[in-house]
């Protein structure tokens, strides 16, 4: 299981690698809320979220067999790009596996970055079978986007740094899909506080996590499209670790709606000028939307700015 001295190890391989980004105070939000707000602007990272942290973490304590076969895993979002990113870094040979229909840019972005892209089938599943096959048949290690305990320790670093820069918390809220990023994050935070409560924020369409826990076990959760498209997906019914540790480590979990993303992205641009994605709004839109009676002064991560610019400006020009 994970302890807290992994993410204090996992920071020492991470940190020469990545960004220390920022934590700001929020004057809007602290208005909004009535309580002092920061945010860490996780958004800042490179590759443009924190998932290299996990990646990087995950590729450096692999034995040198592993390392010679290399990494597989199946993404077309952050944690393919975070992995491609690591891989290059640390000189290991990375296959990410994708569908045929996935985007031209998603797979030119991930080229970039010198990872081999297997376009397979025209479903993720079929996608899945062949980074199964290059991790069983050619030795290649899958590395799970959450599941993984370097992964989770890596992301935890993020925690250490939030503790730094801001020791004096009562809340975190923190975005949350398979519970990798959350569950390394809260186990930090709390290691060094043991006031602190930490909520996780997911979407309300498709939230696999929130909807696992209340029922006790990991459970199949339909997949929906949302802005938050870096939230979506399962949590694996084989699920080996942040079910438990989200069961341990997580106070309680809050769902914000299509509307209140938006909101958020509209708020992160116009009045802290950050560009986010979606998934990186969820903790300003529970916030903003009041969904939970916070007191005394609190930290939401924004952590990732991955998102269409189109798309992105298409929002920021409306009101609603
Ligand atoms: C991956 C990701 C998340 C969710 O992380 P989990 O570890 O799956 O909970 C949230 N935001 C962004 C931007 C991501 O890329």
């Amino acid at each position: 299981m994970l302890l807290f001295e992994d993410i204090v190890r996992a920071e020492k391989i991470v940190s020469k690698h990545i960004v220390t980004t920022p934590v700001v105070h929020s004057k809007a939000l602290s208005e909004a809320v009535g309580e002092q707000i920061y945010l860490k602007l996780e958004n800042q990272q490179i590759t443009g979220s924190f998932k290299i942290r996990g990646a990087i973490n995950a590729i450096s304590n692999l034995n040198p067999a592993q390392k010679k076969a290399g990494v597989v895993t199946l993404s077309t979002g952050n944690h393919g790009r975070g992995l491609a990113f690591a891989a290059k870094l640390m000189k290991i040979k990375c296959i990410i596996c994708m569908s045929k229909l996935v985007p031209e840019n998603k797979i030119e972005g991930i080229r970039a970055l010198g990872a081999e892209v297997r376009l397979i089938g025209t479903n993720q599943d079929e996608a899945q079978l062949e980074a199964d096959r290059l991790s069983i048949e050619e030795g290649m290690t899958y590395i799970s986007p959450f599941d993984n305990i370097n992964v989770i320790a890596g992301q935890g670093t993020l925690g250490l740094e939030i503790h730094r820069q801001t020791p004096k918390l009562n809340f975190a809220f923190i975005p949350l899909s398979g519970g990798g990023l959350i569950c390394g994050v809260a186990m930090a935070l709390k290691h060094l506080n043991r006031n602190l409560k930490v909520i996780g924020v997911s979407m309300d369409r498709g939230a696999a996590m929130y909807e696992s826990q209340k029922a006790g076990k990991p459970i199949f959760v339909k997949e929906e499209e949302s802005l938050a498209d870096a939230l979506t997906g399962g949590i694996g019914l084989d699920n080996k670790y942040t079910f438990e540790l989200t069961k341990q480590l997580v106070d309680e979990i809050i769902l914000v709606s299509e509307k209140e993303i938006a909101d958020g992205i509209r708020h992160a641009y116009w009045l802290e000028s950050q560009i986010v994605e979606g998934a990186g709004a969820v903790a300003i839109a529970s916030l903003l939307s009041n969904k939970f009676k916070l007191t005394g002064p609190s930290i939401a991560l924004m952590c990732g700015r991955n998102i269409n610019i189109e798309r992105h400006f298409t929002l920021i020009s409306s009101k609603s």
